[in-house]
């Protein structure tokens, strides 16, 4: 197998690119992935969907993704992808190879299910994320996925950050569940030095002390400690991170106020049967209301597309024009 040679140039020393590779990542180990490498200009990452063009960056409308942890079958998959669009969402998540801490627990359906999501895909015109876990199966995700997600138990699974750093789809790092701000930053500065500059960053919940009353605890100061840290864009997860439904509105609208790029949320149509994570995923009932208190921080944000307006259960409803906070 070919092997993926990371270019070296910003550690090495005695040219122009080095220094200003140094300079740009000044003492940080991360050098491509600083704040400073675009010289202070929060990076964009422009994915094409069958929707249009879809923009994750500082300066862009918060991006929504939803969607079940796992593809469970093809008819499931497309009629929650079209609640969810209904919804306001813009990309559909689903897993089709599945981390699971068990090898008894359903592993999911693999190459079927990304024909299911493909299907999704075209029945909705939604972008695809689904999480690639085995370099061997790159190329099959790549070619379903409009963004390739990196979970949190593959963060610095080196051999798979070159392979992703070296094809073309964007790609969504998870944070490791143990992984400090600065490890979870090296693992993108490996996709970005394989050549690979679309990269978006995915706080999913760190493992603390206690996992009584939740299932991880958010890190909410990561979005203003990765603004002055790096030029990526920055998504929360609330599902991953609290591991309940009744949890996550509250933090999602938390994330949009503390300034996340984009939302990722678990949705199944029927939470207690899912197979993988139901006690975390919202309903899409209650994903569309929760939709409309996002509008409402988002819009006061700044950062919700305006004007704005979607249906939720039958209502209709328009948000209120509201200045953005500069
Ligand atoms: C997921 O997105 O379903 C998932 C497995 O996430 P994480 O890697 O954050 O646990
Ligand atoms: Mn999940």
């Amino acid at each position: 197998m070919k092997n993926i040679i990371i270019d070296k140039k910003s550690v090495g020393s005695g040219n122009c690119e080095t220094r200003s590779l140094n300079g740009a990542g000044g003492n940080q180990p991360f050098k491509r992935a600083s704040r400073s490498f675009r010289h202070g200009e929060p990076s964009e990452v422009v994915v094409s969907t069958p929707n249009g063009s879809i923009v994750f960056g500082q300066n862009s409308p918060l991006v929504q993704v939803a969607g079940p942890c796992s593809v469970e079958n093809e008819s499931m998959i497309i009629e929650t992808a079209q609640q969810l669009k209904t919804a306001g969402a813009q990309f559909l998540r689903g897993g089709a190879y599945k981390p699971r801490t068990s090898p008894y627990s359903f592993q999911g359906h693999g190459e079927l299910a990304l024909d299911w999501l493909a299907a999704a895909r075209e029945a909705t015109g939604l972008g695809i994320i689904t999480e690639v876990m085995d370099t061997a199966d790159l190329d099959q995700v790549a070619a379903k996925a409009d963004i390739i997600q990196v979970g949190a138990r593959n963060m610095q699974n080196f051999a798979l950050l070159k392979k992703v750093g070296s094809q073309a789809k964007p790609v969504l790092l998870k944070r490791g569940m143990s992984a400090t701000i600065e490890e979870w930053l090296m693992a993108a500065e490996y996709i970005l030095a394989a050549g690979n500059p679309n990269v978006i960053l995915c706080e999913r919940g760190i493992r603390t002390f206690d996992r009584k009353y939740t299932r991880n605890t958010l890190d909410l100061s990561v979005i203003p400690v990765l603004r002055s840290l790096t030029h990526l864009p920055i998504m929360i997860d609330p599902s991953h991170a609290t591991g309940k439904a009744e949890y996550v509105p509250t933090m999602a609208v938390a994330a949009i106020a503390a300034g996340a790029d984009a939302l990722m949320i678990e949705v199944h149509p029927n939470p207690a049967k899912a197979l993988s994570d139901g006690s975390q995923s919202l309903t899409p009932e209650r994903y569309g209301q929760l939709m409309q208190d996002m509008a409402a921080i988002g819009g006061t944000m700044g950062r919700w597309p305006q004007p704005y307006s979607f249906s939720t259960m039958g209502r209709t409803t328009r948000q209120p024009e509201l200045s953005p906070i500069v």
